[in-house]
């Protein structure tokens, strides 16, 4: 395990001790403060006025019960959490999960990242995150309304375009994000396209947002390789999950010249040494639904599907884990090193564990962590939240110019930021201590918030 400065390990220890049972959001939480030793080395004041156990404390947890009616009359309840972490930089701004693993410590991991990462964009955003444990899997359209219906009756208290504004994460997608703006509309009688990010184009959503995390991510990878005088042109990838964010990864890395050899989903992978049609996986994945073991038996000749299993067994040059928290082990990370990855970018919140993070460092891959690297998603909505302020639509291509431009600098930033410290090329260090000094500044200019 990294060290933790002796200043800070009590900082952690109370931490720890007060949100008891919330491993995922420890595991954040301590990843950060291990970079953080440096800057309180340089900057001593940030240390003071318990700046950092505030920083560690959400400003605000709402957690409410869920009701709602199936197909069978039956009635169903779920558990719904917003956990509004900082708004020292802007309004809360965050996904919705819906997923049958979430609870309060996934939350406030995937929260406090948020504010960091929504720092890094330079876009005025502060950090939050929401979800329920429901599970959209085998649930009919109009169950699936019924329940975002039921969320948002009684998230919309507490959210708004100067307050807080949602977007989705994982199981929460246009569908899902229509259903609220809708419910949203009805309960206040207002038409305030800001209060949500993700919405259709008829209705105030912002092109290039769908793509976003994943054509972001990939920029962010471009980035780390250029920094090599090297490229993805002729490298093989391999992509975890076969949502939003996989899928528009590999499209954009097929763009810039690399072949996709694998991606999955929650039940297994498929690897096709042709390169995956991407096509197929969206007409699989995004048209139907379905799952991605139809992909080999659709493809034919070329492909195989692997029930269960690693895809990280699978050889490559970039591997970019763009599935869920936690899905890449020290073990993945030991065989991509061996089979000779030379690039890591998480697409994922915290898809790395620490074991594995310290392992791809440790061999001198290059390692771009998620809050630095998948905050194209984020960014992209702060741009449909300016559209909309100013009731203006942008094409596509300045919107992906935009996010372009912003990935670019989150990288220089990292990059400039690592070296600042002593610590050429660690991304990890840089993302961290640079989203923090940003939070950390606005909130000792705004007096003991
Ligand atoms: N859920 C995405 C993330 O993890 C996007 C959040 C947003 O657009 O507000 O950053």
């Amino acid at each position: 395990m990294a060290s933790i400065d002796e200043k800070l390990e009590p900082i952690l220890a109370e931490v720890l001790r007060r949100n008891a049972g919330e491993p995922e959001f420890h595991q954040a939480v301590r990843e950060v403060l291990e970079s953080l030793g440096r800057v309180i080395a340089k900057r001593p004041e940030y240390a003071d006025d318990a700046l950092i156990e505030r920083i560690c404390e959400p400003e605000r947890q709402i957690i409410f019960r869920i009701p709602w009616l199936d197909d069978d009359g039956q009635v169903q309840v779920n558990r719904g959490f917003r956990v509004q972490f900082n708004s020292a930089l802007g309004p809360y701004k965050g996904g919705i999960r819906f997923h049958p693993s979430v609870n309060l410590s996934i939350i406030k991991f995937l929260g406090f990242e948020q504010t960091f990462k929504n720092a890094l964009t330079g876009l005025p955003i502060g950090g939050g995150k929401g979800g329920a444990d429901f599970d959209p899997r085998g649930r009919s359209d109009a169950e699936v309304m019924r329940f975002c219906q039921s969320f948002m009756t009684e998230l919309y208290r507490h959210i708004g375009d100067k307050t807080d504004v949602p977007a989705g994460d994982i199981g929460v997608g246009g569908r899902e994000i229509g259903y609220m703006f809708g419910q949203y509309k009805r309960l206040t009688n207002c038409f305030a396209a800001g209060v949500l990010t993700g919405k259709g184009m008829l209705y105030g959503g912002s092109r290039a947002r769908t793509e976003a995390t994943g054509y972001g991510s990939t920029y962010f990878v471009q980035s780390m390789l250029g920094t090599k005088g090297d490229s993805f042109d002729g490298k093989k990838a391999v992509v975890s999950g076969s949502g939003n964010v996989a899928i528009y990864t590999m499209e954009k890395i097929q763009s810039f010249g690399g072949t996709i050899i694998a991606c999955s989903d929650s039940a297994g992978y498929v690897v096709d040494e042709n390169g995956i049609d991407l096509n197929l996986v969206k007409e699989i994945k995004l048209a139907r639904r379905g799952r991605i073991s139809e992909y080999a038996r659709l493809r034919g000749t070329g492909s195989h599907y692997v029930e269960g299993g690693r895809i990280w067994d699978v050889a490559c040059d970039v591997a970019m884990p763009s599935a869920t928290q936690n899905e890449l082990t020290g073990r993945d990370a030991r065989t991509l090193i061996k089979n000779g990855v030379i690039a890591v970018g998480e697409g994922a919140n915290m898809p790395s564990t620490p074991e594995a993070v310290r392992a791809f460092q440790e061999a001198g891959v290059l390692f771009g962590p998620g809050k630095a690297t998948n905050a194209g998603g984020v960014a992209t909505s702060a741009l449909e939240m300016q559209q909309n302020a100013s009731r203006d639509s942008w094409s596509f291509k300045r919107t992906e110019e935009r996010l372009a431009d912003i990935m670019h600098s989150i990288h220089d930033t990292c990059a400039a930021t690592a070296d600042e410290y002593g610590t050429p090329g660690d991304y990890v260090l840089g993302a961290n201590i640079a989203g923090f000094v940003r939070v950390a500044e606005a909130m000792r200019a705004q007096g003991v918030i």
